[in-house]
């Protein structure tokens, strides 16, 4: 009854304004040069910002995920666009703030009718019409009804399930809804999560225990064949774990430090390095871009320190940040994010400056070469300047963090530079009016914990940045999906 529960306890939604989209023709530098990278996204649902080794975790192990930064580029201020899964996952496919894509508050769940606007432009659909073969393995939750599946959405191929892990009793139109609708945690759930390809079920409930493996033989299977007809590809990889219930396959079960939690996660490295072994495999480590990332920050609620049976329920860290999922504290969206790209990223750097989620969709329509949708305003920047180390993101505004309180849309904080304003204010007919919130400011670069509020010191700044913040916020609720 996970969700049913949570939905008493704030959820929370981020979004980061940024400003008006790059354009891009296929005339552009990287173009130019030849670029048309393949590109890997592996996607992490839950993972904590301290939950890498390269990101100061000392108790699970991830020596292929800690290569892979050290080959490439490792962000210390990556924001999720949410700090859940669903709204985290639409900013991510369309570069753009979950209020335009009309995407609800809080996740979808096996009952929702709805499904991200097909009218929305997706990475894969801007890729599959510049000769991509696009495919989604793993967890899509953006509409389990056939019109919004990602099939419907510029995905080739679609081999996963249609929400999250912890999702038990799937009700289609036409069929009888459960009694009580039932999640993970009800042992008497059926039929259990339902493991997809393309539109069809092919396994109910999906056997848990081996999602990790199978998914990565599926990127391997389409990455071979997609070389093999030289064709670029755009593979979504966006494993469930380490979502609860936690699931490691029998080689990874009881071998980490960090218990099963740490068994999960190991495994998840685990199937990036084999990943990586075979795109140098098939010759083409220099024609892909491998992207590695977390939908949100770690589900706090579930921590413990006792031994978790396989099934169970256990959550990573955030490491120095306040709070985890579902907060507008960093914990809640600032995620790990890694790029390698042997001879277009320079080893071994850590970028400082923050990047955004939906700054992935301008950056790969710009080295496919494909054209930004005119009509929908793109949120995301262009980074590739900042992958390849010679330039820097392009745009200095604030991030808006929006949050949703049963179903109330509330501006969380709002970010300048080092400083973040953390209050909220509630959104009305035409204006914005104080929540009831105490206002919180905070300078990142010296408190990166959040711990100490400057709002008191520096009342004209909380009052400057507050009035922008709602500038922002009435924006976000422009240009948005029919
Ligand atoms: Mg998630």
């Amino acid at each position: 009854m996970k969700l049913r529960r949570s939905s008493s306890f704030t959820i929370a939604v981020v979004i980061l304004a940024l400003g008006p989209a790059c354009s891009s023709n296929k005339t552009e530098r990287e173009v130019a040069e030849g670029a048309r990278p393949n590109i890997v996204f592996v996607f992490a649902d839950d993972l904590g910002y301290g939950d890498l080794g390269s990101y100061g975790n000392t108790e699970i192990a991830t020596p292929h995920l800690d290569q892979m930064a050290a080959e490439g580029i490792r962000f210390t201020q990556f924001y999720a666009a949410s700090p859940v899964c669903t709204p985290s996952r639409a900013a991510l496919l369309t570069g753009r703030y979950p209020p335009r894509t009309g995407i609800q508050p809080g996740v979808f769940d096996p009952e929702s009718l709805d499904g991200l606007d097909p009218a929305e432009v997706t990475i894969a659909d801007l890729l599959r019409d510049e000769g991509y073969a696009t495919a989604l393995i793993g967890k899509w939750h953006l509409g389990h009804l056939p019109e919004y599946l990602p099939v419907a959405q510029g995905f080739d191929y679609f081999f996963g399930t249609p929400y999250s892990n912890d999702m038990n009793a799937p009700h289609y139109p036409g069929e009888e809804p459960p009694e009580q609708p039932c999640f993970v945690f009800d042992p008497e759930c059926r039929p259990g999560v339902p493991l997809m390809e393309n539109g069809e079920v092919i396994e109910q409930p999906a056997i848990q225990e081996t999602l990790t493996k199978r998914y990565t033989d599926k990127v391997i299977e389409l990455m071979r064949a997609s070389v093999a007809r030289d064709e670029p590809f755009f593979i979504y990889y966006a494993n469930n774990f380490p979502h609860v219930p936690l699931y490691a396959s029998e080689d990874f079960l009881g071998r980490s430090d960090g218990g099963l939690y740490g068994d999960v996660v190991e495994e998840l490295d685990w199937s990036v390095g084999e990943l990586l072994k075979e795109i140098h495999a098939l010759g083409v480590d220099e024609e892909t871009l491998v992207v590695f990332s977390s939908d949100n920050g770690p589900w706090l609620l579930f921590a413990t320190d006792e031994p978790v049976p396989q099934g169970g329920l256990d959550s990573g860290t955030a490491g120095p940040l306040r709070e985890g999922k579902s907060s507008t504290f960093e914990g809640g969206i600032r995620v790990p994010a890694i790029a390698r790209w042997p001879g277009r990223i320079p080893p071994g750097r850590t970028e400082p400056a923050p990047a955004v989620m939906t700054d992935w969709l301008p950056t790969f329509a710009r080295l496919a070469g494909a054209e930004l949708p005119p009509e929908l305003k793109i949120d995301g920047k262009d980074i590739m300047p900042v992958l390849r180390g010679d330039g820097r993101r392009d745009a200095e505004e604030g991030f808006l963090y929006l949050q949703y309180r049963q179903d109330e849309e509330v501006v969380g904080a709002y970010r300048e530079g080092q400083w973040k304003l953390k209050t909220a204010v509630q959104r009305g007919e035409s204006s914005y009016t104080n929540y009831t919130h105490d206002d919180l400011l905070f300078d990142l670069e010296a408190d990166i914990g959040e711990q100490a509020d400057l709002a008191g010191a520096m009342p004209d700044r909380v009052a400057e940045m507050k009035k922008r913040m709602i500038d922002l916020a009435a924006d976000v609720h422009t240009n948005v999906s029919p």
